[in-house]
């Protein structure tokens, strides 16, 4: 029988999950209406309204303290030999963040426009936009880099709360969830790096190990024709899935299946420079151009 202690945690961690959760998605359907009225925020870009930012700080808080309450349900719950089940949770995690990194963006780039209702303002217009100018997304701060990523990962942060802790397989189950929260939510962040003239030492290092996202690597991304590379996380998996045309084969799925158009860049589709981008990845980084390049 279970300690009446760690039952009244859990049954405080349920509260708190379910009304934090409730809070953001309320707050959702307040700035879709707040999202009509354009008010000034912090940031200059267009369509980022003050009832968006006010859900971002909300998102941001929430994950953070969901974050916390994880790890420490986690622990707890981990008994003196779970410890390699929580560490091979946190990397399975890692490598799905990468793979949700690059399905998302994939969508946001391909699926859509901005008059696409609920998400066309505030989710798609940015991946359109970060491709005008890669470099803007540098300007923003840090709750306009990392409030739309924690918005998505709260409910999933949530949903995590019902993976029962009480076996290895359970806990391992529940720390990849913890883990793909995190590193969802540290997303963004990587990628305004990897597009940063300047990076703190502890940043840069972490990007020649390839730790995360690197930034000669992302560029391949915004190589003519801009339609691989899209994982942007640590981008482990962007030469397997290049390799596997994982992505045409989603653009030819959707068209085939939804009849959605695909929306595709107005540039030539000539792929040779991204093969010469990937092939430059393999020199050392002494001899590699400059990280950031002209894009369009
Ligand atoms: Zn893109
Ligand atoms: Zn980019």
């Amino acid at each position: 029988m279970r300690p009446f202690k760690s039952t009244l945690r859990d049954v405080a961690l349920q509260i708190y999950t379910s009304l934090s959760t409730a809070i953001i998605l309320v707050g959702g359907g307040v700035k879709l209406t707040a999202l009509e009225t354009q008010m000034s925020a912090t940031s200059t870009t267009p369509g980022y309204t003050k009832g968006h930012r006010v859900l971002e700080v909300l998102a941001i808080v929430t994950l953070f303290s969901l974050v916390a309450a994880g790890c420490w349900r986690a622990l707890s719950a981990a008994g003196p030999n779970d410890g390699w089940w929580l560490a091979a949770g946190i990397f399975f995690g890692y490598v799905l963040a990468d793979f949700t990194s690059g399905l998302v963006h994939w969508m946001g780039d391909r699926l859509g426009g901005y008059e696409t209702p609920i998400l066309g303002a505030a989710f798609i217009r940015p991946f359109r936009e970060h491709h005008v100018d890669p470099k803007a997304m540098t300007t923003h701060d840090f709750i306009e880099t990392n409030g739309n990523n924690s918005i998505v990962t709260v409910p999933l942060m949530a949903a995590a709360w019902l993976i029962p802790t009480t076996s290895s397989l359970g806990l391992f189950c529940f720390s990849v969830a913890l883990s793909l929260a995190f590193w969802i939510f540290a997303t963004n962040q990587f990628h305004k790096w990897s597009h940063q003239s300047e990076v703190p030492a502890i940043v840069a290092w972490a990007q020649r190990t390839g730790l995360i996202l690197e930034p000669n690597h992302h560029q391949v991304h915004h190589t003519s024709p801009y339609e691989t590379y899209y994982c942007i996380t640590n981008g482990w998996l962007n030469a397997p899935l290049h390799k596997i045309q994982f992505w045409r084969l989603a653009e030819r799925f959707v068209e085939r299946w939804t009849h959605m158009n695909v929306y595709r860049d107005d540039v030539d589709t000539e792929s040779s420079s991204v093969e010469a981008s990937i092939d430059e990845l393999d020199k050392p980084i002494d001899s590699q151009g400059p990280t950031e390049h002209a894009t369009a």
